[in-house]
């Protein structure tokens, strides 16, 4: 597991596999154990929709834990339909830890009458959704209404994702509190340090716009008192006219960089670009290390903004 490995914490999660392990040898040979030790060598399957939660489960439960993610790198979770063979890894595990990923709402009754006994928990409880922006039109205007799924790009909210998380996995292995505990607390520490570095990053930017392909970061741009400007109309590119109205909007609100994400085709941004002679700078909102890709998209602002 080259993420877990490429923390600092890493050392600390090898010397506890390695205690697992040695307590598993233990275990075989010693039919007296408590049934919670015995159980505590065996990880918990968690699911998970998306790769930046693949982090949050593994930092509060280390190798407690076994997550699967659905969506892989570089595919997309607007187009994304779950595998066989993950609906067959699917029946082994212990939870599900949904996030509002689109798949889900077709998926999750489906899943749920494979395996009758998996736990599904939401991650979006104690969030208060805010709806998607939109191309073209004001703030709270009559088409607003779909609400953005992307609450995994605030570090604060996923502060509260992972409490939901921990909660959940104390639920499921009382025996193991005190170590999803502590495993929150040190993520939860790093979320805080994050949000504090990213604060300081945007201090004293007078532009608080930015243009992105797709409308990923509407909760990071809410927690920072940015603003993303998309391109992209309900997935799709859009039209020539439309094009030109959002030339007309990055000249006028000084925008000069474009966000785009290698998932989605840049082809619009590009054009974009062009017009306004900007970048396209490319950032991955769903890359497994939450820390670095929240730190590497906020630098990339603070470089673009002024
Ligand atoms: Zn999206």
């Amino acid at each position: 597991m080259p993420a877990r490995l490429a923390h600092p914490t890493g050392a600390a999660s090898c010397s506890r596999r390695q205690a697992g392990i040695a307590l598993a040898g233990l275990a075989g040979g010693l039919l007296t154990a408590p049934a919670s030790r015995l159980w505590a060598a065996q990880p918990i399957g968690v699911f998970v929709s998306l790769p930046p939660q693949k982090q949050f489960v593994e930092r509060i439960a280390g190798d407690a834990v076994k997550v699967e993610v659905m969506v892989r790198p570089g595919q997309s979770p607007a187009t994304y339909e779950p595998m066989p063979q993950q609906l067959v890894a699917l029946t082994r595990a212990a939870a599900y830890m949904r996030i509002g990923a689109p798949f889900e709402t077709a998926w999750m009754p489906k899943m749920q009458a494979m395996h009758p006994r998996l736990r599904v928990v939401d991650t979006r409880q104690g969030i208060a959704l805010q709806p998607m922006e939109r191309p073209g039109h004001a703030p709270g205007a009559a088409t607003a209404g779909v609400p953005d799924p992307h609450i995994w790009t605030s570090p604060q909210l996923v502060r509260q994702q992972c409490a939901t998380i921990r909660d959940a996995l104390i639920a499921l292995a009382p025996a193991e509190r005190a170590r999803f505990e502590a495993g929150f607390a040190r993520y939860a520490a790093e979320l805080d340090a994050l949000d504090a570095e990213l604060r300081q990053a945007l201090a004293g930017k007078t532009e608080r716009r930015f243009m992105v392909l797709h409308p990923a970061w509407g909760y990071l741009a809410r927690s920072y008192g940015l603003q993303q400007i998309p391109i992209e109309v309900e997935g799709k590119e859009p039209g020539p006219q439309a094009l030109a109205r959002l030339v007309e909007r990055a000249k006028a609100e000084g925008v000069h960089v474009i966000f785009v994400q290698r998932q989605f085709s840049r082809s619009a941004a590009d054009a974009v670009a062009r017009a306004i002679d900007g970048e396209v700078v490319e950032l991955d909102p769903l890359a497994e290390d939450f820390i670095a890709s929240a730190r590497a998209t906020v630098q990339a602002l603070a470089r673009a903004m002024r």
